[in-house]
C-alpha cells in the first residue's frame, strides 16, 4: 500500500518506517508483553526508552553538556507562559515580532512581565524579517524572544543573531517548533530553545524544551511546579507523568533521523541537505509560473512551510480537490493567511514534493 502525501502542518506526517515499527510493537514492545502505553513510566522497560531518546535527541542536535534537556506537555503556547514564569523574574523581556506565533508569544508574556516589542514585521505584513541590527534591545532585558519559523508566514531566520554582537547579554530564547531539526542550531547563541514535538518531531503531546542549565532556577513562586524547569530537570522530566506514547514514537523518529544519509551528510546535516534540495524544487515551481505566487522575501522563505496563492482564487477549491485526488493532502492555507500552504518537513520525501510540483504545472496547464 502506497500512502499518500500529507502536507499537514501538524500534527503533521511521520515517516513511514517509525509508523511502521510501531505498529510492530503496539502489542508486545520487546517481549515485555505491554504496549509502550502500559508501562509504568518508572519501570526499566520505559526508563531506557527515555534515555534512549534524550542521548538520541542530544547527540543528533549536538547539545552541549551544559543545557538539560526537558520533555514537558502544553505544547508551544504552554512555553509562551512557562518561559516568563521561569526566567523573566518578572521584570524586562524583548520580542521580535515576526508572524502569528510570536505575536501569540508576547501577548501570553505580558501576564507575567514587562512586555516590549523589540520588532516587529506587521508592517509588510509578516513577509520580511526586520535586520538584528535595527532591534530595540533593552539592557535589562531577562531574555529576547525570537521564533525562528514562523509556520503560517511562512518566514524563516536562515541564521541566529548574536546577540552579543548587538549589545545584549539576555538570553535568546527560540521558538523552533515547526523547524526544530530540520538543520543545525549554533547552541553558543543560544539560552532557550522550546517546540512541540507535533510539526517535526512525532505526535502531539510532548514539547521539547532545552535550557541552558544557569537559566535553572529562577521562576516566580506563582509558576506551577510541574512547569518549573528546575524542578522538571531535576526529576528527569518525570516529576509527573511524561507523555509516554509521544516520547516513544519521538524517540523512534530520531533513530530514524540517526539513519539518514545526503551523500557524506548523516543525521541533520542530511536533513538540511534534503530539506534545501525541497524547498528550492518548490519555490522555483512557484516561481516560475503564471498562476502561483508566494509573497515572502526569498532570503527569509521557510524550508518548512511554504504558503502560496493562486492568482485566480476563484480555482481554489478545483485545485484543492484535485489534488486530494492525486494522493496530495491539507494543503489548504492557514485561514489567517488563506491560499496553499505546503509543509515539508523532514518526514516528506523528495517525491511527494515532486508529486506536489507536477500537479501545480498540469493544474496550471489545464486551466491556462
Ligand atoms: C504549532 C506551533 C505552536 C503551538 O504549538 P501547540 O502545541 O499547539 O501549543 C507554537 N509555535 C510555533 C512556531 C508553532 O508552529
Amino acid at each position: 500500500m502506497t500512502r499518500p502525501f500529507n502536507f499537514s502542518a501538524g500534527p503533521a506526517n511521520l515517516p513511514e518506517e517509525v509508523l511502521r515499527q510501531a505498529a510492530g510493537e503496539m502489542l508486545d514492545w520487546h517481549g515485555s508483553g505491554m504496549s509502550v502505553m502500559e508501562m509504568s513510566h518508572r519501570g526499566k522497560e520505559f526508563i531506557s526508552i527515555y534515555e534512549s531518546a534524550e542521548a538520541d535527541f542530544r547527540e543528533l542536535m549536538a547539545i552541549p553538556p551544559h543545557f538539560k534537556i526537558l520533555f514537558m506537555q502544553g505544547g508551544g503556547l504552554a512555553e509562551n507562559a512557562i518561559v516568563p514564569l521561569n526566567i523573566s523574574r518578572g521584570s524586562a523581556a524583548d520580542f521580535v515580532v515576526t508572524g502569528s506565533w510570536s505575536e501569540k508569544s508576547q501577548k501570553e508574556a505580558r501576564k507575567y512581565c514587562d512586555v516590549q516589542v523589540a520588532a516587529s514585521n506587521s508592517d509588510n505584513g509578516h513577509t520580511l524579517l526586520p535586520a538584528p541590527s535595527g532591534w530595540k534591545l533593552r539592557r535589562d532585558a531577562s531574555y529576547v524572544h525570537l521564533c525562528t519559523n514562523e509556520t503560517i508566514n511562512g518566514v524563516e531566520f536562515q541564521a541566529l543573531p548574536d546577540l552579543r554582537a548587538l549589545g545584549s547579554n539576555a538570553p535568546l530564547v527560540i521558538d523552533f517548533s515547526s523547524h526544530v531539526a530540520s538543520r543545525p542550531v549554533d547552541w553558543s547563541l543560544v539560552g532557550l530553545a522550546f517546540g512541540g514535538a507535533q510539526k517535526n518531531l512525532g505526535p502531539a503531546g510532548v514539547t521539547l524544551v532545552v535550557i541552558r542549565e544557569d537559566l535553572l532556577g529562577r521562576s516566580l513562586p506563582m509558576c506551577p511546579s510541574a512547569f518549573d524547569y528546575k524542578t522538571v530537570a531535576d526529576n528527569q522530566s518525570m516529576y509527573n507523568t511524561p507523555p509516554t506514547y509521544s516520547i516513544y514514537i519521538a524517540g523512534l523518529t530520531f533513530e530514524w533521523l540517526k539513519r539518514q544519509q545526503e551523500g557524506n551528510a548523516t543525521g541533520i546535516a542530511a536533513m538540511e541537505v534534503r530539506n534545501k534540495t525541497k524547498a528550492q524544487l518548490l519555490y522555483d515551481a512557484i516561481d516560475g509560473s503564471q498562476l502561483y505566487v508566494n509573497k515572502v522575501g526569498k532570503d527569509c522563505r521557510s524550508r518548512m512551510n511554504v504558503p502560496f496563492f493562486l492568482r485566480d482564487e476563484s480555482r481554489n477549491d478545483a485545485f484543492l480537490s484535485g489534488a486530494k485526488a492525486r494522493g496530495l493532502l491539507q494543503l489548504k492555507g492557514h485561514k489567517s493567511v488563506g491560499g496553499m500552504r505546503a509543509s515539508i518537513y523532514n518526514a516528506m520525501p523528495l517525491a511527494g514534493v515532486q508529486a506536489l510540483v507536477e500537479y501545480m504545472r498540469e493544474f496550471e496547464q489545464k486551466h491556462a
